[in-house]
């Protein structure tokens, strides 16, 4: 057992953890990082090189989330001196009379966000190589853009060590003890610290059962299908196509979306936002291929300019809570251990936003956001606490 006791040790370097650990240290915290697999990695629900960033939400406390956290990712782009945002906009597309896109579109309206609203009629001209559904409408968030993901992971965990934290990656927690002081086992030790954060992304229930909490968490394979430009650049982020999201289409009731051609030269990032249950251990045994099936058919009806076949398949997990929001909140058991899990497929945007409020609750600070959407209480039928 290491003899030294930090102030906090995070499990698990996604986003979330790495972020957390982040604030820690900066905060003058004594801060070690665990990740079970050797950095950098593509098990779990960080990886990869793009993710949406967008103010578009039907909730106004997601919304107001974003208003800080774009300010918190200007600040980690200036400290780390690398570009992590490309703003491209986000086109939001759904039936007019349907129930996701007039909700968005009055929470926008709400917040004050900067959005275009795009009549049918102007829609080509502004989106070309884009067919509007009958009844669609369509608008555009022109805050949103592209995070670069991976580079994102890079620089937040090297100015985490800059502030002083310590990772060890390839260290598998395998037990934690709650108490006073915490005690958290992996293969090669014991580390002991004062307050534990657990960001475990899908293994977080397996890391919770040690310390006696289930939580009711799904967890999903997806299918990140990227589809070739029949005319290369038609749909490239350097010729300003967007990013954008499709509720309730005659494909599917669920969210399909995009980002444009840009990790991949002429590869168009195009998902399905429903997956398969897996077992995070075993995502590569999960082959099913449905939701490809209604890209497909999305494809060749909305975006005749994609050959409707996925030249790129690779994989990811979502971690899904019964009504999609995050858990963050304190162990309802044990005080010094939070938990931030759950992240519902849309927590990347949310990082530096995350990594701040949980390092708040780690420092027995009041949060900066009201947390009452993300509490353990919400489940209260489902969990089982140890006592
Ligand atoms: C295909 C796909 C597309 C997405 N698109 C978007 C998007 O456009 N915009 C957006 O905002 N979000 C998006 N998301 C969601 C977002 O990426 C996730 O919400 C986020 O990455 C979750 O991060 P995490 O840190 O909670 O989990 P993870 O990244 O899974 O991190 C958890 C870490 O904990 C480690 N760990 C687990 N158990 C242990 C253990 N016992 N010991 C040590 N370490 C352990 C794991 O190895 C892992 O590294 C997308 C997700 C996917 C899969």
């Amino acid at each position: 057992m290491s003899s030294q006791i930090y102030d906090c040790i995070v499990i698990g370097a996604g986003i979330q953890g790495s972020c957390t650990a982040y604030y820690l240290a900066k905060n003058n915290k004594k801060t070690l990082l665990l990740e079970q697999f050797v950095l950098p990695h593509s098990r779990g629900s960080s990886h990869g090189q793009t993710r949406i960033i967008r103010k578009a939400y039907e909730q106004d406390f997601y919304v107001r989330m974003m208003e800080e956290c774009y300010t918190l990712w200007a600040e980690l782009e200036r400290e780390a001196d690398v570009k992590l945002y490309r703003r491209t906009g986000l086109l939001l597309l759904g039936p007019e009379n349907g129930r996701g896109f007039p909700i968005v579109k009055d929470t926008l309206q709400r917040n004050k966000v900067p959005i275009v609203v795009l009549k049918r009629e102007e829609f080509s001209q502004h989106i070309p190589n884009f067919n509007l559904s009958s009844g669609d409408g369509a608008l555009v968030d022109t805050t949103a853009g592209v995070l670069y993901a991976d580079k994102a992971l890079v620089a937040i965990r090297r100015l985490f060590k800059s502030h002083g934290g310590v990772i060890k990656d390839g260290e598998k927690v395998i037990g934690i003890t709650p108490g006073p002081v915490v005690t958290v086992t992996t293969a090669s030790g014991a580390y002991q610290a004062k307050k534990l954060v657990i960001t475990a992304g899908p293994w977080a229930n397996t890391l919770l059962s040690h310390t006696g909490l289930e939580l009711p968490l799904q967890v999903t394979k997806l299918n990140v299908c990227y589809w070739q430009e029949k005319v290369p650049g038609s749909y490239d982020i350097r010729n300003r196509f967007p990013c954008f999201v499709q509720v309730e289409s005659l494909e599917s009731e669920h969210h399909i979306y995009g980002l444009p051609s840009n990790e991949y030269p002429g590869l168009m990032k195009v998902c399905y936002h429903i997956g398969k249950d897996t077992d995070p251990d075993g995502r590569d045994r999960q082959t099913n291929q449905d939701d490809i099936e209604i890209l497909k058919r999305y494809i060749t009806r909305c975006m005749p300019g994609l050959v409707p076949v996925p030249a790129v398949v690779e994989s990811c997990l979502y971690t899904i809570t019964p009504d999609t929001d995050f858990v963050l909140d304190r162990h309802p058991t044990y005080s010094n251990i939070v938990i931030g899990a759950g992240f519902s497929g849309h927590g990347f945007k949310f990082g530096p936003v995350i990594g701040k409020i949980l390092y708040e609750l780690s420092t027995e600070q009041v949060p900066s956001h009201d947390l009452a959407p993300f509490k353990i209480s919400r489940f209260q039928a489902h969990s089982k606490s140890a006592l």
